[in-house]
């Protein structure tokens, strides 16, 4: 049976990662894509920090980079808004396909393989260690160590038995690329809240420079086609600037907001990005997440393979040291999310009108850590004014988590 020392199930920008990872140790690693080509079809904005590019060491070429980003105007469901803004470029916007072929062409230049158009079907089980894959045609690959990144779908997981993410946890989202964005300033994205625009999470209007730009929204609830029409048609703030855009490439994709709460490793397998919920339950964000849990997920599968120990002691060491870079910003993120649903729209247009009114812009100008948002919180909960914001959200949220009516969202729209 035709064998690598590391396989992995899937070419997203995590897959790649951890190949990359895994091949620069002089390992034999080969990815399986169930598409022909990588990065498509794409359904992501592509919307990263700087700082988390930088802390991953990815120092990516000019075409990849579609927008540089300067601030942020968040809108509360009745259009009071409140903004954030930088002197200088804080994240990214990119091309999701060209990002994800320049993660393959560097995994590939480190010595992975990669196989495309090629589906795994099933995880290859002796006891309960996993030792390879099963492929569509029934051929099959052994190895010591499997990386599943399959993303969100989790189908291999769910056919193998193991935990898989939590599916009231799941926001559903929809995208499009669009022409002819009006009144936005083209280094502002704006992102818009209330539970008639997005119930759960919120819309998003991302430009890229001459009306061009990626418009979309998540939700816990609803239809989010009908949802983003209504948004694009009815929301008071957003219809003013989307009124003449023509669309394409609408595609839509679920979100996980698990928060990394599931098991990441099993004997011989080791979980990455979306499909371990690597994640922020804030934004949605999985690049930056999912990618420092891939480095570490190919680091590990390396040591088992030279120590020809694949077993669960040697890859829990996966899950611990992931844990031990972003467990404590996820479980910040987690309870986040936990307040952000618990808001009424009242209640978040009061939220923004008080940060607006304690300048919260101000205090926060210095403060570029968009990824580590616990670190970041603990950071400016030292400033009076943060903490008032904070003490206000904590105080507004508190009676519906404790009443276990945290999920406002999910009454009616
Ligand atoms: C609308 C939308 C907007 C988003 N915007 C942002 C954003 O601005 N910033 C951000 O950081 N994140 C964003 N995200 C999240 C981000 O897209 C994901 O977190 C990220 O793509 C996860 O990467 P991954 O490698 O874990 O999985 P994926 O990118 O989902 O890759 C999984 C790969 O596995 C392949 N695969 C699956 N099953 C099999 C199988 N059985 N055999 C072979 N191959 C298989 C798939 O074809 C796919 O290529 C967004 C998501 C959505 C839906």
């Amino acid at each position: 049976m035709p064998r690598s020392d590391v396989i992995v199930v899937g070419a997203g920008p995590a897959g790649m990662v951890a190949a990359k990872t895994v091949a620069e140790k002089g390992i034999s690693v080969t990815i399986f894509e169930e598409h022909s080509e990588v990065g498509t079809p794409t359904h992501c904005t592509g919307h990263v920090s700087l700082k988390g590019l930088r802390r991953l060491g990815l120092d990516l070429p000019k075409n990849v980079i579609e927008n540089k980003i300067t601030s942020a105007i968040f809108h509360s469901p009745s259009g009071f808004s409140f903004s954030m803004s930088y002197s200088t470029p804080v994240t990214y916007v990119l091309n999701r396909q060209l990002f994800d072929q320049t993660l393959l062409r560097s995994a590939m230049k480190a010595g992975a393989e990669i196989s495309t158009g090629v589906s795994v079907t099933s995880f290859l089980k002796k006891n309960s260690q996993v030792v390879g894959v099963s492929l569509k045609g029934e051929e099959k690959r052994v190895s010591q160590v499997v990386i599943d990144d399959e993303g969100v779908s989790s189908t291999l997981l769910k056919r193998a038995g193991f935990e898989t993410l939590d599916p009231s946890k799941t926001v559903n989202a929809i995208q499009a690329e669009v022409d002819g964005i009006q009144n936005v300033d083209e280094s502002t994205v704006e992102l818009f809240f209330g539970r008639k625009t997005a119930p759960g999470f919120y819309a998003w209007i991302v430009p890229l420079g001459d009306g061009i730009g990626k418009v979309g929204l998540a939700a816990a609830k609803g239809n989010p086609h009908d949802l983003l029409f209504r948004f694009i048609n009815e929301n008071s703030e957003a219809k003013h600037k989307l009124k003449r855009c023509s669309m394409r490439n609408l595609t839509g994709h679920p979100i996980p907001l698990s928060g990394g709460g599931i098991k990441s490793f099993y004997p011989g397998l080791l979980i990455v990005g979306d499909a371990a919920s690597h994640v922020k339950p804030t934004t949605g964000g999985g690049i930056i997440l999912g990618l420092t849990a891939a480095k570490i997920a190919g680091e590990i599968a390396a040591i088992a393979v030279k120590s020809e120990d694949s077993s669960a002691r040697t890859l829990s060491h996966y899950e611990r040291r992931w844990k031990k870079e972003i467990g404590f910003e996820l479980t910040v993120m987690n309870y986040l999310r936990r307040l952000f649903d618990s808001l009424g729209d009242k209640q978040y247009d009061a939220l923004f009108r008080y940060c607006r009114l304690l300048q919260l812009n101000e205090t926060l100008k210095n403060e570029r850590e968009l990824d580590f948002q616990g670190t970041m919180l603990f950071r400016a909960i030292k400033n009076p004014r943060t903490f008032l914001a904070l003490s206000y959200l904590f105080m507004t949220t508190l009676p519906a988590i404790l009443t276990s009516r945290g999920d406002v969202y999910r009454e009616d729209v």
